[in-house]
């Protein structure tokens, strides 16, 4: 590669022309082609079909079909999402539903874990997971009483070694609850050895596939989790506030209960009996009516990731990824920006962190004037999202080109240091 990044953008339109995905960006609504949008981690692209079927369901189903439209396919659409997306992470049919958002989820899951381990009052997780996981565990200690919380920390902020991870693992642990890829540093943890180190013990693991669902190749079944929750409106591509899913391994299913007993997961909704009976399977996770109108948004983006299949968008992901540090490392590390992702292609995700001191601004005047939107994640990561099913070699180059850039001319210098809004 050090031969080639003399002419990065000759090097990416080729990779571009010959990528096996290349005719899947033209699946998405690219409003403005000059636009270079590295941000689809935190918010997916508009697949063109996505648009249609909500409008769809809006006039004919909402408009026409009226109540009528729960018994026209509205009423299992938890189910039947949740069994698409169950073949993108190595899950069965009968163990993935959608419910709620990622956070109410997790804290569905780890409730349950706790009533069910009732002897065991110890969550382990590590500093850097998702903040709302584990604000949710501190929640659930609050519920449950008596809950030690075990924080592993990450020597670097980038990577964390198992080993330190078991080390915490014990007879008393309830729950393992982790980020399989990290939100800041997208650091990948060793999901398999670390589920059946956590089954040793006795406790149950509690994924959340945020940053990994139609990212990387996930395996649920075959690395023995137990449990996972994961978000939809990210490498998923299913819309602002898209609904999440949760995993429930087939065994566990009838020893755990969730905490917010609703009439979707009771057994028979609608013979409207009076007592709680818990629905047998998956379907007991259920709370409340589902959201359809952002549900029905969220199966074209999963048919577009099934169609191209997990195995060809990691590699893609991968060269893209390597190709972004490839050129940090020739044009912006000259320049002070750190990388604080792991080097290891094994060991990352499909975004990659750089850290300057002015990362706030950087990204501020990125957004703002050079039509690119990265985010910005504290203390000073510019966080670089490639979405292998419609970013281009291309807009890697053109990315990092568009930074160097606004550190060099000192552009960001017109940019206020405090922070606003959603980054
Ligand atoms: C995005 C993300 C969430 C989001 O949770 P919501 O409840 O949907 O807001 C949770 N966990 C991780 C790891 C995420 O990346």
């Amino acid at each position: 590669m050090s031969v080639e990044i003399a002419d990065p953008l000759s090097l990416a339109r080729r990779l571009d022309a010959e990528d096996p995905l290349r005719g899947f960006r033209e699946r998405f609504v690219i409003a403005d082609p000059r636009l270079v949008y590295l941000d689809g981690n935190s918010l997916g692209r508009l697949p063109l079909r996505t648009a249609e079927l909500v409008r769809e369901t809006v006039e004919s189903g909402w408009g026409e079909d009226l109540v009528r439209g729960w018994n026209g396919g509205w009423i299992d659409l938890p189910q039947r999402l949740g069994a698409k997306v169950a073949r993108l992470i190595g899950a069965g049919e009968d163990e993935v539903i959608f419910a709620d958002s990622t956070s109410v989820d997790f804290f569905k899951l780890a409730m349950a874990t706790l009533e069910a381990r009732p002897g065991r009052k110890k969550l382990v997780t590590d500093d850097m997971n998702f903040p709302s996981d584990l604000y949710l565990l501190q929640g659930c200690a609050r519920l449950a009483g008596e809950v030690e919380i075990v924080v592993v920390p990450s020597e670097d902020g980038v990577s964390l070694d198992p080993e330190r991870i078991e080390a915490e693992l014990d007879g008393g642990t309830a729950l393992l609850a982790l980020s399989h890829v990290t939100f800041k540093s997208g650091w990948i943890h060793d999901l398999g050895r670390l589920s059946r180190s956590a089954r040793e013990v006795g406790a149950l693991t509690l994924w959340d596939l945020g940053h990994s669902a139609g990212s990387i190749p996930v395996d649920l079944q075959r690395c023995g989790a137990d449990l996972a929750v994961g978000c939809s409106y990210k490498y998923l591509n299913g819309g602002p506030g898209a609904p999440a899913f949760l995993y429930v391994r087939q065994e566990l299913q009838e020893s755990l209960r969730s905490p917010i007993q609703g009439w979707f997961g009771q057994r028979d909704p609608f013979d409207f009996a009076l007592e709680y009976r818990p629905a047998p399977g998956i379907g007991r996770f259920l709370a409340g009516t589902p959201p359809v109108l952002s549900m029905v948004a969220v199966e074209p983006g999963v048919d577009l990731l099934l169609e191209a299949g997990m195995e060809c968008i990691r590699e893609k992901s991968l060269r893209q990824t390597e190709l972004l540090i490839g050129l940090w490392d020739d044009r912006l590390r000259p320049l002070g920006v750190a990388l604080n992702s792991p080097r290891d292609p094994a060991r990352r995700g499909s975004h990659v962190s750089l850290g300057h001191p002015e990362g706030l601004r950087i990204a501020r005047a990125l957004v703002e004037e050079m039509a690119l939107i990265p985010d910005f994640r504290r203390p000073d990561n510019i966080r670089l999202g490639v979405a292998a099913l419609y970013n281009t070699f291309e807009e890697v180059v053109e990315g990092i080109e568009r930074i160097r850039r606004v550190i060099e001319e000192r552009i960001y210098e017109r940019y206020p240091v405090e922070m606003n809004g959603v980054t």
